[in-house]
């Protein structure tokens, strides 16, 4: 199977240095494997996109030369496909309905874990669909962070697969689009680790490949949150390329190549990757804003 990787960017404001960090860990895996690297658009929250934030965000790449091999596709134009999922998932007994409020929920200690709605049935709205987790630990080897396993049922429960509101789980959408983007190794950030599992767990029961995954340090401020919470994470600045791309290079732990321009810096960080450095580090400072 020929490697395939990608970069999946929420439309939620500009490319930050975080969002860089896995758009150039991710690419530059492809590269040195000579696979493909593809891009997704996570846009399937609305009410928390940002306008304009899809369009600066593939600018900013095609700045920094982080070229992809495919035209982006984009989330809010799969709904058939997560469907499908849904009925697939509903078909086999893997979903149930669920016409809980928030105070509902919290009452019954904020998540759902017997696979099946402590609230009656009501006809007059559209209930969320949950999945029926089943008891027992998820597995994996993570190519930075080690052997991770967790009690899906015990760490989120019966988590969301579609909301009331039509809106879609990220979980399911990620599974879904995983495999038919044909991924075989998923290169992020450490915040999404804990989501790992759950989607380990979808691609069992929907009958889809699990790719390897690979999960980065995330970039912390200087007070040691992470940087993309900050209220001041800046925008990438991809006016000098060159410049950006060092800066990320050097938070992932890798030498900067002597080049004039951002196409070679690539090039050769691609051939010279080796990011066993990062090896169990699951944060890092990000850069320097002196
Ligand atoms: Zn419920």
């Amino acid at each position: 199977m020929p490697y395939r990787g990608r970069f999946a960017p929420s439309p939620t404001g500009e490319l930050h240095f975080g969002s860089l960090v896995a758009a150039l860990a991710s690419w530059l895996r492809a590269r040195n494997r000579r696979g493909q690297w593809l891009l997704r658009v996570d846009d399937i929250d609305p009410p928390r996109e940002v306008a304009g934030s899809t369009s600066a965000i593939l600018a900013a790449l095609t700045q920094l030369e982080l070229t992809a091999d495919a035209p982006p596709l984009q989330q809010s134009r799969r709904g058939e496909a997560y469907a499908q999922a849904l009925r697939q998932l509903q078909g086999d007994g893997h979903a149930f309905p669920c016409w809980c409020s928030r105070s509902d929920l919290e009452a019954a200690g904020a998540r759902h874990r017997d696979g099946r709605c402590i609230s009656a049935r009501r006809d007059d709205r559209e209930p969320a669909w949950r999945l029926r987790v089943p008891d027992g630990d998820i597995t994996f080897d993570d190519g930075l962070q080690g052997t991770q396993r967790q009690n899906v049922r015990e760490a989120a429960g019966d988590f969301v697969l579609r909301r009331p509101d039509g809106l879609w789980g990220y979980q399911l959408a990620c599974v879904v689009d995983d495999a038919f983007q044909d991924i075989t190794e998923v290169v992020r950030g450490c915040d999404l680790l804990d989501s790992t599992p759950r989607q380990i767990l979808l691609q069992q029961l929907l009958g889809l490949p699990t790719p390897a995954y690979l999960h980065l340090p995330l970039a912390m401020d200087a007070q040691g949150r992470k940087l993309s919470k900050s209220s001041d994470a800046p925008a990438v600045d991809t006016a000098v390329p060159r410049a950006a791309l060092a800066s990320a290079l050097r938070f992932l732990a890798q030498p900067v190549p002597c080049a004039p321009d951002a196409a070679t810096v690539l090039r050769v960080a691609a051939r010279d990757l080796d990011l066993s450095p990062l090896r169990g580090v699951t944060a890092r400072a990000g850069p320097s804003t002196a």
